[in-house]
């Protein structure tokens, strides 16, 4: 087996069994290991630490697999941990069984066919993301390890769901860091570029082929929930608002309109295409199309507009992209969070909720609520926080991997 051997006192955070080990930590590597093969790591002195997937090419020199000196990684490796992983969700359907019982929350139904069935390190397997949507999985090998297994991987994830079709979106930025070219396409079966999800008594549109990430932002199920129980005769704005996520379940909470705001024509069209789905489901309201715009444009500018117009709203989206990747980016994803923050409580009525996100690794839940904190002090406003709000329970963090905390979410009341 070949081996990376870590300097002296490089062992600390494997022994807390992070699973990753930075390229400056390694004194050694023996066996001349091929891109994402399996390597032992060893302690300075010798001592086994973990079994891992090498990256030559990434600052994340390597990944742990498994903490088990005893625990060969072979196709029996992957079996066990895909199927622990899909266990686990079917214990979360379960729980969500008992949460729609009143009528307000009609919406929190668990008959989604549409979730994450792997969440990389969060679910012991690094760089590899899988996506579930009704009879197609997508998939994502985001690391030379995830890359080397991947036709195990594939076959496997047929045999332990029992579908037929997987799209492969292995076109992330990340790869280029481990080297990797991108690809996009067919991985088994006959997958549909474009297909229907259920999310609840909600339908979407999802472009699996073209769409952002995987086709849909599923972090945010729970949270689409949420804001349809609070958009209740509320005017709302949704700012980019991609293909409509929150923008429909505002519609179908109630709200007395819904503005939706995207710089991308083509996320806007699927959109549209949604609230349209939805009206023709929905048997109340009898019409979400009516009371529901759409407008292609940069949320930073159109805010400004819309403050000097004086234009008011009682419930702000914010959940912007990723402005800080990773922690050198903080200082100025920082400005851009205050910046869209500051201008819609401006645009909020009293009483009015901000409903704001970051996904921003770089920036932690501390952090962020202390951007908001100096949003609301520098637009004049007095707020509350009364709700928080994380990624669902399909996007699970590793108690060893506190990076998979990535997405934060304040509701605000301005008073
Ligand atoms: N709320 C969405 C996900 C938002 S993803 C959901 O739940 O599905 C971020 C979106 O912001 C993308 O659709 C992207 O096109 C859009 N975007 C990025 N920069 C923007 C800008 N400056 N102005 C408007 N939209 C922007």
């Amino acid at each position: 087996m070949p081996a990376l051997t870590l300097k002296p006192g490089r062992e600390k955070s494997l022994l807390r069994r992070h699973p990753w080990v930075f390229s400056g930590a390694i004194d050694r590597v023996d066996g001349n290991p091929a891109p994402g093969a399996t390597v032992d790591l060893l302690s300075s002195k010798g001592e086994f630490l973990a079994r891992a997937a090498y990256s030559p090419h990434s600052q994340i020199r390597a990944r742990a697999w498994t903490f088990d000196p005893s625990e060969p990684v072979d196709a029996d490796f992957f079996r066990r941990r895909i199927a622990s992983a899909i266990r686990a969700r079917d214990t979360w359907h379960l729980t969500r069984d008992t949460w729609h019982l009143t009528p307000d929350t009609w919406h929190l139904t668990p008959d989604t066919d549409t979730l994450r069935l792997i969440h990389a390190e969060s679910d012991g397997l690094p760089g590899l993301i899988v996506d579930r949507y009704a009879d197609t999985l997508v998939v994502q090998f985001l690391a030379a390890g995830a890359e080397f297994w991947r036709e195990t991987i594939a076959d496997l994830l047929l045999e332990l769901t029992g579908l037929q079709n997987i799209y492969e979106r292995s076109d992330a930025d990340v790869r280029e860091l481990e080297g990797l070219p991108p690809r996009v396409g067919p991985l088994r079966g006959t997958p549909p570029e474009k297909l229907q999800i259920a999310d609840g008594r909600l339908r979407f549109w999802v472009d699996i082929a073209h769409g952002h990430k995987t086709g849909f932002y599923l972090d945010q199920r729970d949270n689409r929930c949420r804001l349809g129980a609070l958009a209740r005769e509320r005017e709302v704005l949704d700012c980019f608002c991609y293909t409509g996520g929150f923008t429909v379940h505002a519609l179908a909470g109630g709200a007395k309109s819904v503005l939706s705001v995207d710089s991308s024509a083509d996320a806007l069209a699927l959109c549209r295409e949604n609230v349209a789905l939805n009206s023709s489901l929905l048997p109340q309201p009898s019409s979400l199309i009516t009371p529901h715009s759409s407008l292609n444009g940069d949320v930073f500018q159109l805010l400004r507009k819309f403050r000097d117009q004086g234009r008011q709203f009682d419930l702000i989206i914010l959940d912007p992209p990723k402005f800080a990747p990773t922690a050198a980016q903080t200082e100025k994803a920082a400005r851009g969070y205050k910046d869209i923050n500051l201008l819609a409580f401006k645009l909020l009525r009293s009483g009015g909720l901000l409903v704001t996100f970051s996904c921003s690794g770089g920036i932690d839940a501390a952090l962020f609520q202390k951007i908001i904190a100096s949003a609301a002090l520098d637009a004049g406003v007095e707020a509350q926080i009364v709700e928080h709000l994380s990624q669902g329970a399909d996007h699970p963090v590793a108690l060893n991997f506190p990076e998979g905390a990535y997405l934060k979410g304040l509701v605000c009341l301005k008073v």
